[in-house]
């Protein structure tokens, strides 16, 4: 069975069809997905589809949107994670992290909704989903100094030794649809060299399409969608197969069982 580690399946891009797109993922194998909120506004959204259809979820603040918090968003994140903490599908403390790669989002704020939330997932002991743009060295910084039991580098882009960096700290670092891309140089190499034992796959639907569904702004322009989805998984997984040449059976063994290891899920 796949694990797709990072899906947004509560997302507005999926209110249409959302039943179609799990049932689609499910026939392709996808058997179990992790959901993580990124607001105070989703909280309950994803607790309550990961519920619905046997998947897990996450709790946290994704940097992106931490500026539009109201006051008082960590106690309330915190509030939630104390009400399910006997949970089982209650997996992580994420999507937090750190953005340097959007224009205009204040750095300072980042960082204290980061760090405040590390030290929720020392609180209710719990890894963390990493978002990680351009941020990789700033992310270390406090994880060094703020130990959390791992977690996952979610849609990892930084150099060789900030992956082994954050394999030491117990981290998995996630791989999708942007290594199916040939240009893609960076992740391809970390993706064929980095230990397997390291490696777990995500789509971040409806985000990061896989080459296949990739569309160009004009394209997009013209009507054109490129919406990813978990059932790409497996064709994702085809890509990194490829890079390391194994067996496309070997690449699902090993990155379930990486999944299940890192987030403390059941075995299947
Ligand atoms: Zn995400």
């Amino acid at each position: 069975m796949w694990i797709d580690t990072h899906c947004h399946l509560d997302a507005a891009e999926f209110d249409a069809d959302r039943d179609a797109v799990v049932a689609r993922a499910k026939a392709q194998g996808v058997g179990c997905m992790v959901l993580p909120a990124v607001s105070t506004a989703n909280l309950d959204a994803v607790r309550e589809l990961a519920h619905a259809h046997g998947f897990f979820y996450a709790l946290g603040l994704h940097p992106m949107y931490v500026e539009a918090e109201p006051p008082g968003a960590v106690a309330m994140l915190r509030a939630a994670l104390e009400r399910h903490r006997d949970d089982d599908r209650l997996v992580a403390v994420g999507e937090i992290g750190l953005d340097h790669f959007v224009p205009g989002l204040d750095r300072q704020v980042q960082e204290r909704f980061y760090v405040d939330q590390l030290q929720l997932a020392r609180e209710f002991d719990l890894p963390v989903i990493l978002h990680v743009r351009r941020s990789a060295d700033a992310l270390l910084k406090h994880l060094r100094r703020l130990r959390v039991k791992g977690g996952i580098a979610h849609a990892f882009n930084g150099s060789l030794q900030q992956a082994l960096a954050f394999i030491d700290l117990g981290f998995k670092l996630g791989f999708g649809g942007a290594m199916t891309f040939e240009r893609a140089l960076r992740i391809r190499a970390l993706a064929r060299e980095l230990p397997l034992q390291a490696l777990v796959l995500e789509t971040d639907a409806p985000d990061i399409p896989p080459q296949w569904l990739y569309r160009t702004a004009a394209q997009r322009a013209a009507g054109q969608t490129c919406r990813n989805e978990p059932a790409q998984l497996p064709r994702i997984a085809h890509t990194l197969a490829e890079l390391r040449g194994l067996a496309v059976e070997a690449v699902a063994h090993a990155t379930s069982a990486n999944a299940r290891q890192v987030l403390g899920l059941a075995p299947a």
